[in-house]
């Protein structure tokens, strides 16, 4: 049996051309299941003959009615006829691209070209938007070489390397940035009063940033860099991603401030920024709002700090003599500690760790084997514990009432963020090592694809 199928096409004006496309066989009656259908070899076939019918036509009709002058409506003699090559998801397409002598009307009146070639002022790039939107999704979700697999597996695309991949990922980084920056400038232009509305706590867009560590490639002046990772929350508004290494990012503050924006923020709105005590984090959020910030340590992170401390006055208490003298009235404050911390007592929390630490000393000095080193890191521990506070003294808060107003106290879900933007697909094999500007890049993708934003009308990908 044969299948032929044919392209039937019709101009507005009902002048009909049928080509014939693609004639598939097969054995009058199959004999296995395999034989059943179509092939994927040969769906790749039909749908490049088929891309290349559709837009050779579309650009054939394109040529030709731009060849009347727009001025005059003469037509434009023929110059040469030259091609040019339109790489698809479907296969990359050779067109005619005729080029006309440049009507008089236009030469008396301009200093217009000599020759015009419409089919080039259409094809402003060498691919489809949608061919670099799918590749440079496909190189946000996946390492470059599984993506150009899955491409060209299913796809007649060509060339579907990963190095295609890379530069359309990066280009369309640079593009989504870019826009970014815009949406950032554009607004300072236009003042703002806050509404009381906005100005309510409780309508306060909630900024959520940890850091991550990326292997460098060999040869890059340290072994791992960093990437800053957050989520920016708002009542009423869909949360939204952003990402980025400072280092290279054109301007950082713009891309988390078009973040803010996006969620309804407008400038002299204070923002909250929860997170684990890096004095660059809320400073960066200071530099995207310019304006005012209320910083919050992660309780996640003071938590942990205090954990420590709890497990070693845990591991002390099961020693043998049971507790010393100075260990049981260190393990009394202890166990407030993690209370007073979480009520917003900081300066009750510093007095019972200098506590601590004194008597966690005073055990030392009792010279009771097995007792000695656990002391010592008890100690250590406090101490930590203690500048860690002071370092983050404007940053810490009743994190029980704000827990029970139901407002975030923690960046736990921007680590989550963290693990889908760059242990997902940075950190997943030992093997991934990246350059601070190709790991931004990517970054700038995937934030965007895991936000549902990519391949909105609004982002402009290409022209
Ligand atoms: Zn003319």
């Amino acid at each position: 049996m044969q299948w032929t199928v044919r392209l039937e096409a019709r101009t507005s004006a009902d002048e009909v051309t049928t080509t014939e496309l693609v004639t598939f066989s097969r054995p009058g009656v199959v004999s296995t299941l395999a034989e059943v259908g179509l092939m994927l070899d040969e769906t790749k076939t039909l749908l490049a003959k088929l891309q290349a019918g559709m837009l050779c036509g579309q650009v054939a009709a394109y040529a030709a009615f731009h060849r009347a002058c727009a001025a005059c409506g003469v037509l434009q003699p023929l110059k040469d006829r030259r091609t040019r090559r339109l790489q698809t998801l479907f296969g990359t397409v050779e067109v005619e691209a005729p080029r006309f002598k440049a009507c008089r009307c236009r030469l008396a009146t301009s200093l217009a070209a000599v020759t015009v070639s419409p089919v080039c002022a259409l094809l402003t790039a060498r691919c489809t938007p949608e061919l670099e939107r799918v590749q440079a999704e496909l190189g946000a979700r996946t390492s470059f070489r599984d993506g150009a697999r899955i491409l060209e597996s299913l796809l007649p695309v060509s060339p579907a390397n990963h190095e295609s991949l890379r530069t359309r990922t990066h280009a369309v980084a640079l593009q989504l940035e870019a826009a970014d920056r815009q949406a950032a400038a554009e607004v300072t232009a236009v003042p703002h009063k806050p509404d009381k509305a906005a100005v309510a706590d409780t309508s306060r867009p909630v900024v959520m940033l940890d850091g991550a560590y990326i292997r460098a490639v060999p040869g890059h002046q340290t072994r791992n860099f960093e990437a800053i990772c957050g989520k920016v929350e708002h009542e009423g508004h869909a949360t939204r991603r952003f990402a980025l290494v400072r280092s290279v990012a054109g301007q950082p503050h713009a891309l988390l401030r078009a973040a803010l924006l996006d969620q309804g923020w407008r400038e002299g709105d204070v923002v909250t920024a929860i997170s684990d005590g890096d004095p660059a984090l809320p400073a960066l959020v200071r530099s995207a709002t310019g304006g005012p910030v209320e910083p919050i340590l992660d309780w996640f992170h003071l938590s942990m700090r205090v954990q420590h401390v709890e497990q070693i006055m845990g591991g002390l208490c099961t020693l043998e003599p049971p507790l010393l003298v100075p260990l049981d009235h260190a393990r009394i404050d202890v166990e407030r500690l993690r209370h007073l911390l979480w009520n917003g007592h900081h300066e009750k929390a510093r007095e019972a760790l200098n506590r601590i630490a004194s008597w966690a000393k005073d055990a030392i000095a009792l010279d009771e084997p097995g007792v000695e080193a656990k002391a010592r890191r008890l100690a250590a521990r406090c101490t930590e514990l203690r500048s860690y506070i002071e370092n983050n003294e404007g940053a810490l808060i009743d994190y029980g009432q704000r827990h029970r107003d139901g407002k975030p106290i923690s960046t736990s879900r921007a680590e989550g963020t963290v693990n889908q933007l760059v242990s997902a697909r940075m950190n997943k094999r030992q093997q991934m090592r990246w350059s601070p500007r190709g790991a931004h890049r990517v970054l700038q993708v995937r934030v965007a694809v895991l936000d549902g934003r990519f391949g909105h009308p609004a982002i402009q990908l290409a022209a």
